[in-house]
């Protein structure tokens, strides 16, 4: 029988959705979930989206069958150039494999999976995590048989990151090891390396024959350029790594619950590169159909029309400066309010970090309060989500913040 199953506790982040659901407060806000909200807290679907939906419903050509296994092969080439950027050397040379996703966790999974089986390791090997980091990466990888430990990554003292420390962490680490990166807006603290730092981490994961994993959840929306948000990546592969890419259009294109995603695994240039990645994609193929068969079908294709057609795409980077540009309105907005309001403490800060979230220093105690005393959530590590945050609720949480600071 089962009846040494334990309870598992409620993923923190769910509940957290849940409780924001019960509360009846008419000006509650909700800081947790990470997903897009427009000034009226709202959740929004991209213009260009609902524009390739109606494509798609007035197309006499499609139905529900199965796509193949390694997804829509247009939409798994065209995500991959989004990322690598077109004349990326590795899709030039054929050296990359690319395969269709339950949107961005599902191709951390894969690749996952895929090292789990593949990658020669020392059975006591670590794969290197940020701390923090996003809270399913850790047991993504425990589910798969794989340990992590995690480097240095935020300073809380200067609230942002802690290069040394990271980069001494990646050092002494035993060599071959995985290390996880955030390609750009890290999630939770929004704090990303520079490109000179990126620099640096390269020659330390060369250094010590490190596999560089990214994980990026948040490409043209961290920057509302999707080639800046891609830097990192574009600049490892030019760098002649072997690496791999989990790629979610949850975010950038505001498809969270229909789940686009891509796996790329990128072999290093080599005489026998394409024999190489022919073996690695035959590998995956076999996880991909032992785990989903094959990918869903309606988010590749929005995504497809969307990545493929050069008016829906120039429209695409339009929504994606809204997006950008309305967040990047209320780091300033609640910066300002603030500083204005003289609240104790330096909260320049929620101007440099990027993307969806601010880690904003705030403890456990001070966000509980600011539950129970103003009804407004976010998750305990008081990192809050930008895109909660509208031109009619800002103030209301710039006083709260302030009042639970100065208690
Ligand atoms: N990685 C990171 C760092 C994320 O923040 C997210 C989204 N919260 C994901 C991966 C994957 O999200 P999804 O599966 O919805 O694409």
């Amino acid at each position: 029988s089962f009846d040494a199953v334990p309870l598992a506790p409620t993923d923190p982040l769910f509940g957290l959705m849940a409780a924001y659901k019960a509360d009846t407060f008419d000006r509650k806000v909700d800081l947790g979930v990470g997903a897009y909200r427009d000034d009226n807290a709202k959740p929004w679907i991209l213009p260009v989206v609902k524009k390739a939906e109606s494509i798609l419903a007035n197309d006499p050509n499609l139905n529900h069958e199965y796509l193949p296994i390694a997804g829509l092969p247009t939409f798994t080439s065209a995500a991959a150039r989004l990322i690598l950027g077109s004349d990326s050397p590795a899709i030039v040379e054929n050296r990359v494999t690319s395969v269709q996703t339950i949107s961005g966790t599902g191709a951390v999974h894969l690749g996952a999976l895929f090292l789990a089986k593949f990658f020669p390791r020392p059975q006591d090997q670590k794969v290197l995590i940020s701390n923090p980091t996003w809270a399913n990466h850790p047991q993504i990888f425990s589910n798969v048989g794989l340990a992590s430990t995690t480097y240095p990554y935020f300073d809380p003292s200067t609230k942002g990151l802690d290069f040394d420390g990271l980069c001494s962490s990646l050092e002494s680490a035993p060599e071959g090891s995985v290390v996880l990166l955030h390609a750009c807006a890290h999630n939770p603290t929004g704090v990303d390396p520079t490109k000179e730092q990126w620099k640096r981490i390269a020659e330390v994961i060369r250094q010590k024959k490190h596999f560089p994993f990214f994980d990026c959840a948040y490409q043209g929306f961290a920057s509302g350029d999707l080639d800046n948000d891609a830097w990192a990546i574009r600049y490892f592969v030019e760098e002649g790594f072997e690496l791999c890419v989990a790629q979610s259009f949850a975010k950038n294109l505001g498809l969270y619950g229909e789940r686009a995603g891509c796996f790329h695994f990128v072999s290093p240039p080599s005489p026998n590169a394409q024999d190489g990645i022919k073996r690695i994609a035959s590998q995956l193929a076999i996880l991909q159909r032992s785990e989903i068969s094959n990918p869903p079908a309606y988010g590749a294709r929005i995504a497809n029309l969307v990545l493929n057609d050069g008016k829906l795409f120039a429209e695409w980077c339009e929504n994606l400066s809204e997006m950008s540009g309305r967040i990047k309105s209320m780091r300033t907005a609640l910066h300002d309010k603030l500083v204005e309001l003289g609240t104790p403490g330096d909260w320049s800060h929620i101007l440099k970090q990027i993307g969806m979230f601010s880690f904003t220093g705030l403890n456990e105690k001070q966000v509980l309060k600011l539950r129970e005393e103003s009804h407004i959530y976010l998750t305990k590590n008081g990192r809050i989500s930008m895109a909660g945050l509208n031109t009619h609720n800002v103030e209301y949480f710039a006083t709260a913040v302030d009042k639970v600071v100065r208690e």
